[in-house]
């Protein structure tokens, strides 16, 4: 079983870890930016540096959303912004489908290709001004065995497992069903 992962697949696996670093606790998104297979920033959606974070103190809610957090989409443009990295023809990855916000600011960075994961309130409007702008929009999801931080391990004992079947003289289904439910445990959140 080979174990090398495709770009899209890393660049996608680096936003889910920003990911993990949100600090409001409503939704955790993250966002690589991406120029020439080269990751030229990132983001994860939090308050402003130095501010309290919603995991701490709550969420500061106003119309049903936290006003409170930067989106992860934005914090990675301004991180190049801050630090005058050009996104001009750049892509980016982030986790779930970009707000209309976002959506604007990415057209508007000159980025070319957005890849999400997640599939979050997908907004009409936002595919209209993509298609406008030329910004090619696509759904790369994240194949969670591929990025399974032991994975090897866990590979190797999988097919420890299916091995010892196969010599116990067990059915091509009855495998299958095995790795199947092998594949699904090790590759469970939390
Ligand atoms: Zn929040
Ligand atoms: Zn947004």
């Amino acid at each position: 079983m080979t174990t090398r992962i495709s770009w899209d697949q890393y660049f996608m696996a680096q936003s889910h870890l920003l990911a993990l670093r949100s600090t409001c606790t409503r939704l955790a998104v993250g966002a690589t930016i991406v120029r020439d297979k080269r990751i030229i920033a990132g983001g994860y959606n939090g308050s402003i540096a130095g501010g309290v974070h919603c995991i701490d103190e709550g969420c500061y809610v106003i119309d049903n959303h936290c006003v409170r957090t930067i989106h992860a989409e934005m914090n990675a443009l301004l991180q190049c912004s801050k630090f005058g990295v050009p996104t001009t023809g750049a892509e980016i990855y982030v986790t779930h489908f970009p707000c209309l916000h976002c959506c604007k600011a990415i057209i508007q960075a000159g980025i070319k290709t957005v890849y999400y994961a997640m599939e979050y309130k997908n907004h009409p409007y936002a595919l209209e001004m993509f298609e406008q702008a030329d910004v090619r929009v696509e759904q790369v999801e994240l194949v969670e065995m591929a990025v399974s931080l032991n994975d090897p391990e866990k590979i190797g004992f999988i097919n420890n497992l299916i091995e010892r079947l196969e010599e116990s003289g067990a059915s091509d289904e009855e495998i299958k069903s095995w790795y199947e439910r092998s594949t699904d445990l090790f590759s469970k959140k939390g």
